[in-house]
């Protein structure tokens, strides 16, 4: 089977007759432990997966960009850079790669245009993160082409820009981070406000299982934008700049400020941060005990002080995390389901998953054993 490069390759002669020059690629990712942490500036601790988008090129003498997908196929896409037009609240998935030429143009950047053939085997609209998979394989391909020498951060802060503006949500920057600065067996400790980030080596001796329930991603995404507007109400109530600087002394004190949803909602985010800190440095220290425990933790908060855990998904990580106790950890990440669990445990996680969520809903789960990828950049 060809991969996806190849298909990448072969679609762009498909459509505009010539070879393409260059290809270039970013990977999907999964959230270990910063749950709903990321837009309110504290710490996330994602990781890439080896699941990209790849994008095959070549450049254009003039300033018109030309896009084909194979995940839509249709009319070949076609804007020129700086006249993007109006891109918001338009769910047209160009819009991604026009909202990223609108970025760079707004930041006074200037790029040649490029003719685009897309293929990704990131699963869209799952929790993945197919949407900064393409924005950050996009901005590095222009990057690349136009020699504008942007660093990876700086492609993600674009592509940030890009994807608030064309949702019209003001989202957080976990997904463009990871996907532009992971390395190969790492984590990424992201710091969320400082922007600055550590790598994380993960144990060798963990597999990492990625679970997807298939639930309601359209209620789930709602559920979601109602949370982040809950919490900033909460941080107005409480006069903060974000509920990273809550301390417990503060919300002790303001607690008959709050609601009691309001206060468990403050709860989750503030001990949240503290969890990511301190499960990246279990991951360093190789303590699973410890990591196993924290993952823990950080799911009952999420079910019971966030209340953003269906029932389906606590009965398949309680039976996953009854099994493997202290050789792994088990937790929700955007909608689906993270397991870091001692190789040994592999199969019998799968088959125990596979098991209990068809026992329980008839349904199956689609379960991908993922390894920890490098970030973005040009394929040689
Ligand atoms: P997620 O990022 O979790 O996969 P999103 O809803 O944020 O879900 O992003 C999915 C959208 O991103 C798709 O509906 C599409 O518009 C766009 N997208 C992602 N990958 C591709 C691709 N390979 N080709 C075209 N559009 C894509
Ligand atoms: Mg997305």
């Amino acid at each position: 089977m060809e991969n996806p490069a190849q298909q990448a390759m072969k679609l762009f002669v498909q459509n505009f007759g010539t070879k393409a020059d260059d290809l270039y690629q970013a990977p999907g990712r999964i959230n270990i432990i910063g749950e709903h942490t990321d837009y309110n500036e504290g710490l996330v601790l994602p990781v890439a997966i080896n699941f990209n988008t790849v994008i095959a090129v070549k450049h254009r003498d003039d300033y018109q960009f030309r896009a084909v997908s194979d995940a839509f196929p249709g009319e070949i896409q076609q804007w020129e850079f700086g006249h993007e037009g109006d891109i918001a609240d338009d769910s047209q998935w160009y819009n991604y790669l026009k909202g990223i030429t609108a970025a760079m143009a707004l930041s006074g950047l200037h790029a040649k245009g490029l003719d685009l053939a897309i293929v990704g085997n990131v699963p869209l609209g799952t929790g993945l993160s197919s949407s900064a998979a393409l924005e950050i394989a996009f901005g590095t391909a222009i990057s690349y082409a136009d020699q504008l020498h942007l660093s990876p951060l700086a492609i993600a802060q674009i592509s940030q820009r890009a994807e608030s503006h064309m949702t019209r949500q003001e989202c957080g920057i976990m997904d463009q981070m990871i996907s532009a600065l992971a390395e190969p067996d790492h984590a990424l400790l992201i710091d969320c406000l400082e922007l600055d980030s550590e790598p994380v080596l993960l144990p060798e001796n963990l597999s990492l299982i990625v679970i997807d329930l298939n639930i309601d991603r359209k209620s789930f995404m709602a559920q979601y934008q109602e949370r982040k507007q809950s919490c900033y109400e909460i941080t107005e109530i409480l006069g903060l700049d974000s509920l990273r600087d809550l301390t417990q002394i503060q919300l002790h004190r303001a607690k008959q400020l709050l609601t009691d949803s309001q206060y468990r909602r403050a709860l989750h985010v503030m001990t949240e941060s503290q969890r990511t800190a301190s499960a990246a440095r279990a991951l360093q220290e190789n303590n699973l005990n410890r990591f196993s425990e924290i993952m823990h933790h950080s799911h009952c908060s999420l079910r019971d002080n966030f209340e953003v855990v269906t029932p389906e998904m606590d009965h398949v990580i309680n039976a996953v995390h009854q099994f493997v106790g202290d050789k792994g950890g088990v937790k929700m990440s955007d909608g689906c389901i993270i397991a870091l669990v001692d190789h040994e445990l592999t199969d019998q996680v799968i088959e125990l998953v596979e098991d209990s969520f068809h026992s329980l809903t008839g349904r199956d789960a689609t379960i991908h054993l993922c390894s920890a990828s490098g970030g973005a950049g040009r394929i040689t």
